[in-house]
């Protein structure tokens, strides 16, 4: 069985699930950039066709791919716009695209992304069923380097458009660059994580949680419980 037919029965049952348990209908909708077939025989399902939605995430991606609003367009392989579910339970914003995410276009797909991946099914979350992956910053800068202000400011639009479209019902930030940019202060992870914030976008205010970056975990084992803290907090919320 391929991945593209083991999700559409993951998103069979899903809704399934929705109608028996409450007779509600799920207005989940999945937006995976690379299975499009996916997207609209889902939307068949579901029938809650929202095709503006799914254009405009898909139009913001082609349109990261292509960005050339800062010089880190110059030495990027692919940019990694974001992946996950449409209005999704959980969006996670980290930093950017390291040497794995360049090469194939996708965020959190090293290391430090496996690591998140398993971080966020110990609390029931995953890119596949209810949440959506992005960064701060959609290209690589070099080395791995922080991004400067001016390469984070031209591509905040990005960002705050697919928080718009996509309407989170949480935000998870991982780590110090994401979570200083976003909330535009120099204060340390440490004193920022383990509580939820306030965060507005457009005119939807979002409980936003930092944490620590899923890389700094893999440097350093200390972090792992204060990690583990925060996703529990963020579980406690969660109503499912
Ligand atoms: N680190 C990030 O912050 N984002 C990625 O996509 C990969 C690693």
């Amino acid at each position: 069985m391929t991945s593209a037919e083991k999700q559409k029965i993951a998103v069979f049952l899903d809704i399934t699930h929705d109608f028996l348990g409450s007779g509600y209908k799920s207005e989940r909708e999945y937006a995976f950039e690379d299975t499009p077939l996916i997207i609209n025989e889902v939307n068949e399902i579901n029938d809650v066709t929202e095709t503006s939605d799914i254009d405009t995430i898909k139009k913001i991606a082609d349109e990261i791919r292509v960005c050339k609003n800062c010089p880190l367009y110059e030495k990027r392989t692919n940019a990694a716009p974001g992946e996950g579910v449409l209005q999704p339970l959980v969006m996670v914003i980290g930093e950017g695209p390291g040497e794995d995410e360049d090469r194939q276009g996708r965020p959190f797909v090293g290391r430090a992304g496996q690591l998140l991946d398993k971080m966020l099914e110990s609390i029931g979350l995953s890119r596949t069923t209810n949440s959506f992956i992005a960064n701060v910053i959609k290209c690589r800068p070099p080395f791995n380097r922080d991004p400067h202000p001016e390469e984070t400011s031209a591509c905040a639009h990005f960002l705050e458009r697919q928080i718009n479209l996509l309407k989170p019902k949480f935000l998870l930030i991982a780590g110090r660059v994401a979570a200083q940019t976003l909330l535009k202060t120099t204060q340390s992870i440490g004193s920022l994580r383990g509580k939820f914030i306030d965060f507005s976008v457009g005119d939807t205010v979002y409980p936003l949680l930092c944490t620590y970056h899923p890389a700094a975990l893999l440097r350093n084992e200390d972090l792992k419980r204060p990690a583990w803290e925060d996703l529990k907090l963020l579980k406690s919320k969660l109503d499912m």
